[in-house]
């Protein structure tokens, strides 16, 4: 689901704190974070047999064959790629390799049409165009293109433009007169992003009848550059379906919320569930979208509503009137998680998750079958070093989402059936949605990870530039950032992607990664091998090159000697959360932040020790005992599970985790509880939630004290 151009925008839009200088490896390094200087040797000698073995062809492979059919969630064709993961990971020598059903909501289109009514008779095509050089265009012309979890209805209305369908498009219309209610609006994607269930959220909220969304050329067409097939933007007729429930509610089956969705269990009925919408809504292409936008009168939208089509446009309402004629299935249907297992050889009980999710919209070459490529790759090359004799001391798991693109459902519930044994083991949970639109990284990450990420970052070779992977990295967000000292890692974390289950309800670290580039094709049917082979990745190095960062995480997580999560930086990362509360207008007269701050600093200072003590250790060992470390391990497992409250954040008690949240947009809204309590006004509500978060990081406070005590000294 993720559209990774967008993080750029995000961390524009807010200036968020990030992984420090301090956090940057030194020149000469000679230990790994978590490692001893001998068992850093290993690991490194390790890590280069992993390198040798990665094969830019075996990645093509799987490619191809992924992005062979279209395999949206519940179809056979998806079922048929989950049996083909599950035989990959048997042959690649995973243990206990399953195959998971879920039963979830999963409504699929019978009818989808709209027509324009008044002034003139026109039908949408609703259907993207083939072009000759590409075979794989043409398969899939008579399917219907839709949005998962629209309501169905019958609905003929004049036609209102609202911008980008949030709240303060609204707002402006309605200061004109202008009533959205019984009307159908007519939004753009982008400018600024939003998630578009936040925009059927807001159009619900609002008495919309109906609403489409389109693809403007401003924001990834013909204004940015070529368009398929010449060049990698979104050609005129292309459509980007996807999802509009309200998983920042709650992900997962929304008919069962908070517990798994298997065989016997209990389910609510679709009236009751919070997550779906009861709004009928399509996606659009400008082409379909330009003759209904020419037909508006009504006042000239404003200037930063004016997209790229050559007209004036207008607010309206009408004198368009259209046609919008939705009938959905309401049927449940089966999905499938495949998972398989390399099991530790000193601590199997610890677990360090590597995960994408497999279905798409159509093709899905880059979202996300560039991912499950990498994630068999990785498989592959970690499946030999384990034959090989090299098992990691940690188990590794791989897991193969479904349905991620409807409610991130795979792995919601997934996570919500294991997550007695994940609120035990679970290190790290490494997330990579789309692996490859281009050689651009990104990452995301709880701040505890930044110190292992940027080394790995410094470890692995950019297959442009053959300098550094940090190094690129940095020069891509220097000039997009326009400041050389731009923070690498984004460490505000919101939602659109399988993480959400591990961190908000189960208190695990997280990373989610990917490869950027130019990309307007995405969730369309142009996101296919053709688009791929010729824009995104030819020769598949970056695809290849994910494996090598995701093989190298996973193995740092999975064999350290001390579980390398510093707390220094997630300390000082809080800290600004704190600081950036004071934004709120009006916030710092009626809430006190003396005692946040306060225990803040005292973590920052707990971490500082914990981190001594353990390098000391760290420094003088020789060899490692196995079990030297265990009771230091174990306890620094429960840090990251003390921000978990044990009621959730107000109104919506999936969400436990104290620190982040998604806004309904899916931007990251740190402090939540608080954040969203003094942004309403509530400061009753506000100050009960600061005694929470107070509590919880006083919690995680002694928890790091206590792993302190844990270090062994000689
Ligand atoms: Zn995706």
């Amino acid at each position: 689901m993720r559209l990774k151009t967008l993080c750029m925008v995000l961390s524009l839009l807010v200036a968020g704190p990030a992984a420090l200088a301090s956090d940057q490896p030194k020149e000469g390094a000679t230990r790994i974070p978590g490692f001893n200087f001998s068992t850093s040797d290993h690991e490194r000698k390790l890590e280069e047999q992993l390198v040798d073995l990665l094969d830019t062809a075996s990645t093509a492979r799987h490619f191809r064959l992924l992005t062979e059919e279209p395999h949206p969630a519940g179809s056979d064709e998806n079922l048929e790629l989950a049996h083909y993961v599950r035989d990959q990971f048997v042959a690649y020598g995973l243990e206990e390799v399953k195959l998971h059903r879920y039963d979830v909501l999963l409504p699929w289109p019978r009818k989808i049409a709209v027509t324009m009514v008044e002034p003139v008779e026109y039908k949408a095509s609703l259907a993207e165009d083939g072009y000759p050089v590409d075979k794989d265009s043409y398969a899939v012309g008579a399917d219907l293109t839709y949005l998962g979890m629209s309501a169905s209805g019958d609905i003929t209305a004049d036609v209102i433009y609202a911008h980008s369908g949030n709240p303060e498009d609204y707002d402006w219309l309605e200061a004109r007169g202008i009533d959205p209610r019984g009307k159908i609006a007519i939004v753009r994607y982008s400018n600024p992003y939003s998630y578009r269930g936040f925009k059927a959220w807001e159009a619900e909220r609002r008495g919309v009848a109906a609403m489409i969304i389109y693809s403007d050329p401003m924001d990834d067409g013909y204004r940015k550059g070529d368009v398929f097939p010449e060049g990698p933007w979104g050609p005129e007729s292309h459509i980007q379906r996807g999802a509009i429930t309200y998983d920042f509610i709650v992900p997962g089956d929304p008919l069962t919320p908070g517990w798994p969705s298997v065989e016997g269990a209990k389910r609510v009925t679709r009236e009751d569930a919070r997550s779906v919408p009861r709004i009928p809504a399509v996606p659009m292409s400008w082409r379909d979208a330009k003759p209904i936008l020419e037909k508006l009168g009504g006042p000239v939208a404003p200037s930063a509503w004016q997209g790229g089509l050559p007209l004036t446009y207008k607010v309206g309402p009408g004198p368009a009137k259209l046609h919008v004629e939705i009938d959905m299935d309401d049927e449940v249907r089966p999905i499938w998680v495949v998972e398989g297992r390399i099991h530790g050889s000193e601590k199997p009980d610890e677990l360090v998750i590597l995960g994408n999710h497999r279905d798409a919209w159509v093709y899905g070459a880059v979202d996300p079958s560039s991912g499950t490529a990498s994630l068999l790759e990785a498989a592959r090359v970690l499946g030999a070093l384990a034959r090989s004799g090299e098992r990691p001391k940690r188990t590794l798991v791989f897991a193969n989402w479904d349905a991620e693109e409807w409610h991130l459902t795979g792995s919601t519930e997934w996570g919500e059936q294991f997550a007695a044994e994940l609120g035990k083991g679970a290190v790290a949970y490494l997330n990579v949605d789309s692996s490859t639109a281009g050689p651009d990284f990104s990452i995301g990450a709880v701040a505890s990870l930044n110190p292992t990420i940027l080394e790995v970052a410094r470890d692995v070779i950019d297959p442009n530039s053959r300098r550094s992977l940090l190094d690129a990295w940095s020069k891509t967000v220097s000039s997009a950032e326009g400041d050389a000292s731009a923070p690498l890692i984004e460490n505000e974390l919101g939602s659109g992607s399988d993480y959400t289950v591990f961190l908000n309800f189960l208190g695990v670290p997280i990373a989610s990664m990917g490869f950027d580039g130019p990309y307007g094709v995405y969730h369309s049917q142009y996101d296919d091998l053709y688009w791929m082979e010729h824009f995104g990745d030819p020769g598949y190095r970056y695809m290849t090159a994910m494996v090598e960062v995701w093989g190298r995480l996973g193995l740092r997580l999975a064999n350290a000697d001390v579980i390398p999560y510093d707390f220094r930086p997630y300390a000082s990362t809080v800290r600004s959360f704190v600081d950036s509360l004071r934004e709120v207008s009006g916030l710092e007269e009626k809430l006190d932040l003396t005692a946040v701050s306060a225990v803040v600093d005292e973590w920052r200072r707990e971490a500082e020790k914990l981190h001594q003590k353990t390098e000391e250790a760290l420094t003088l060992e020789g060899e490692t005992q196995a079990g030297t470390y265990a009771d230091l391990n174990a306890a620094l497992l429960k840090v990251e599970r003390e921000f978990l409250l044990e009621y959730g954040i107000p109104d919506r008690p999936w969400f436990k985790h104290a620190l982040y949240a998604p806004r309904y947009t899916y931007a990251a809204m740190s402090l939540p509880g608080v954040l969203e309590a003094a942004e309403a006004g509530n400061w009753d509500l506000a100050r009960k939630q600061l005694g929470l978060l107070v509590e919880r990081l006083a919690a995680a406070t002694r928890a790091t004290e206590r792993a302190a005590a844990l270090v062994p000294v000689r």
